[in-house]
């Protein structure tokens, strides 16, 4: 397999697997599959990950580098990645989400059965346990009802320069907060009208184990439990708990979970001493989330904008959510290669945009097929050709390779050449023609010889035509005979520069939509400003293009290199035979600095 460079986390791995920390685990069987494995028997993963996304929106880039390591970490080492919904807020969560997120995972090349398991877990298969739990450190004196208003609460709590004070219900008896708990599980009180809190320490300078909140009381339906609960746990209480009856070893989060790690260990400690769990449980660990140039990764303000059509839905594909990658023409392969690139660090830092576009293009260097386009078509008329030919419809094939010869390894069959008409008339880009030439230019200007690359050479001889505004709308040249790429007199005349065409004889009209940055700000959402005043509002461009017959063919979702502009896909949704919509992912070189 390919080099995997070392990194903390795969040093924590190794470590655990050398010193045997997780080897006398014994599968307990968790709620949501108990079934699956006798209890007692060890457990066939060395390792156990978990990928653990709340299904409250589509899924973006910075996820997918979390997918990666995760799932990429548990094939590594003989281990599993568990998929689980973390499904404990009643009211953000979606079903729509569930299915995206799945597809998403299973594009990017994961899987999560393993040993025979589906390890497809949701939170919410939990709330029985998660409750017995939270009783138990009532008994256990561990925890209590707290009747103080959010407004004392977050008072008496204290910051960073002075410790909390304790509240007036901390000394309750635990018979006493039993009955309360179990009042707030019947729905004998409001909303937010009390909550149960851990007892730790009001004095801590964690201010996340100044006795935090675990069960609060919210009258919500739930996607999967419907009304059977009116009270739900808190995210920081029930993440470790998941963890842990799934058996989780190695439990990766971003740095913002730092601060929370002492309240993860208190719990499951907790909860082990109570014999609830089995020892050893997993640990956290952090590592710095994504930050990518130029892009936003919060569900919310993709969220925002989508909801305010400043793109065409989640999968537009400006968008950095994975279907939107995906739409654009990212490979999984690329994104892969992306993540490896980046690597994990433990400190905040941003990526160039253009590391993922690098992946991008050395993924399809060697894959994507050749082809020709022309973006800004002008017509060019070989004036000489009926004279040359015989007739002014006499048409001829060209071929050329689909891949380059470097792009074909040792013993590998090339792919079928291309083949495609040259005519009288073909379409060649705007560009490609200058009256008066600027000094140093070397495609068609009056005198100057070129050739269509795989067709012949010709000399340019002036413009034909310009409409009303004096734009040039045909060009003339000759077909000098006997230049013919492949052919023995090919070299017979030498030409300036070769120009890329397309026929008009064979060439297709499609549509091709040229994207661009979505924000013009590198850091749009940085420092809390406002990042729809970022948008670039020329982030999309639609061009009517012609392109060759091998490139009308494709199918959706077929990536190819437009020969010197850079990589196209045809749009999986809006790509249809005899109809061509092609996006552009990406130039043939990084612009981004430019
Ligand atoms: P958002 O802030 O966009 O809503 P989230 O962190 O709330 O994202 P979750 O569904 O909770 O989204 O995330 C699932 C997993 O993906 C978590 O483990 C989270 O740490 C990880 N993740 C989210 N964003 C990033 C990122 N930018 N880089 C790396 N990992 C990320
Ligand atoms: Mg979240
Ligand atoms: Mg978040």
């Amino acid at each position: 397999g390919e080099h995997k460079v070392s990194n903390f986390l795969r040093q924590i791995i190794e470590n655990d697997l050398d010193k045997g920390t997780y080897q006398s685990r014994r599968w307990a069987g968790s709620p949501g599959d108990a079934a699956h494995h006798a209890q007692g028997e060890p457990d066939p993963a060395k390792i156990r990950t978990r990928f653990p996304p709340e299904p409250n929106g589509y899924l973006h880039v910075g996820h997918a580098k979390s997918i990666c390591l995760n799932f990429g970490l548990a094939r590594d080492y003989g281990g599993v990645c568990h998929m689980r919904f973390d499904d404990t807020n009643p009211e953000k969560e979606d079903t729509e989400y569930v299915n995206s997120i799945l597809d998403a995972v299973k594009w990017l090349g994961f899987n999560w059965e393993a040993h025979g398991q589906n390890h497809l877990y949701q939170a919410s298969d939990y709330f029985d346990f998660m409750y017995r739990a939270a009783e138990y450190l009532v008994e256990a004196g561990h925890a209590y009802v707290d009747e103080q208003t959010t407004e004392q609460m977050r008072l008496n709590r204290g910051d960073f320069s002075k410790p909390g004070v304790d509240s007036p219900f901390r000394g309750r008896t635990p018979a006493e907060n039993l009955k309360r708990f179990r009042e707030m599980r019947d729905g004998l009180h409001e909303d937010g009208s009390m909550v149960l809190r851990a007892r730790i320490d009001m004095a801590s300078p964690n201010i996340n184990l100044r006795d935090p909140a675990i069960y609060r009381i919210r009258r919500a339906t739930h996607h999967n439990t419907g009304d059977t609960w009116c009270i739900y746990p808190m995210y920081t209480y029930a993440h470790p708990i998941e963890d842990a009856l799934e058996q989780i070893t190695h439990s990766f989060c971003t740095l913002e979970f730092e601060d929370q790690r002492p309240f993860y260990d208190w719990l499951l400690e907790r909860l082990c001493e109570g014999g609830l769990l089995k020892n050893p449980p997993p640990r956290q660990y952090e590592f710095a989330r994504l930050n990518l140039t130029y892009v936003i990764t919060s569900k919310r303000k993709l969220a925002q904008l989508v909801y305010d059509h400043k793109v065409n839905g989640w999968d537009d594909p400006r968008m950095p959510t994975i279907v939107g990658l995906r739409r654009r023409g990212y490979t999984p392969e690329s994104i892969q290669l992306f993540a490896e690139r980046i690597g994990v660090t433990k400190s905040d830092s941003w990526i160039d945009y253009s590391t993922l576009e690098g992946c991008l293009r050395e993924d399809l260097e060697n894959k994507a097929h050749r082809g020709m386009a022309v973006l800004d078509p002008v017509k060019l008329v070989l004036t000489n050709w009926g004279e040359v030919f015989g007739s002014d419809g006499y048409t001829e094939d060209c071929t050329q390779p689909a891949l380059p010869h470097s792009a074909i390894a040792e013993g590998q069959t090339p792919p079928p050449d291309r083949v495609f008409k040259i005519g009288k008339e073909v379409w060649i880009e705007r560009e490609d023609f200058e009256e008066a030439p600027p000094k140093g230019y070397k495609r068609l200007f009056p005198g100057n010889v070129v050739r269509l690359k795989g067709g012949y050479v010709i000399e340019c001889t002036g413009v034909g035509a310009k409409d009303a505004n004096g734009q040039v709308t045909e060009v003339h040249a000759k077909v000098i005979p006997d230049t013919k790429s492949g052919t023995p007199g090919a070299d017979s005349v030498k030409a300036k520069a070769a120009i890329t065409w397309v026929s008009a004889a064979d060439g297709v009209q499609a549509e091709v939509r040229l994207y661009d940055r979505l924000f013009l700000d590198a850091h749009p959402d940085a420092g809390g400003k406002d990042f729809i005043e970022a948008l670039n509002p020329n982030s999309l461009k639609v061009v009517t293009a012609y392109v060759e017959p091998s490139l009308a063919a494709a199918k959706p979702d077929e990536k190819f290199q437009f020969e010197r502009h850079g990589y196209f896909v045809a749009d999986r949704k809006d790509h249809v035979a005899g109809k061509p919509v092609f996006n552009r992912v990406t130039g043939l070189k990084d612009s981004w600095g430019k």
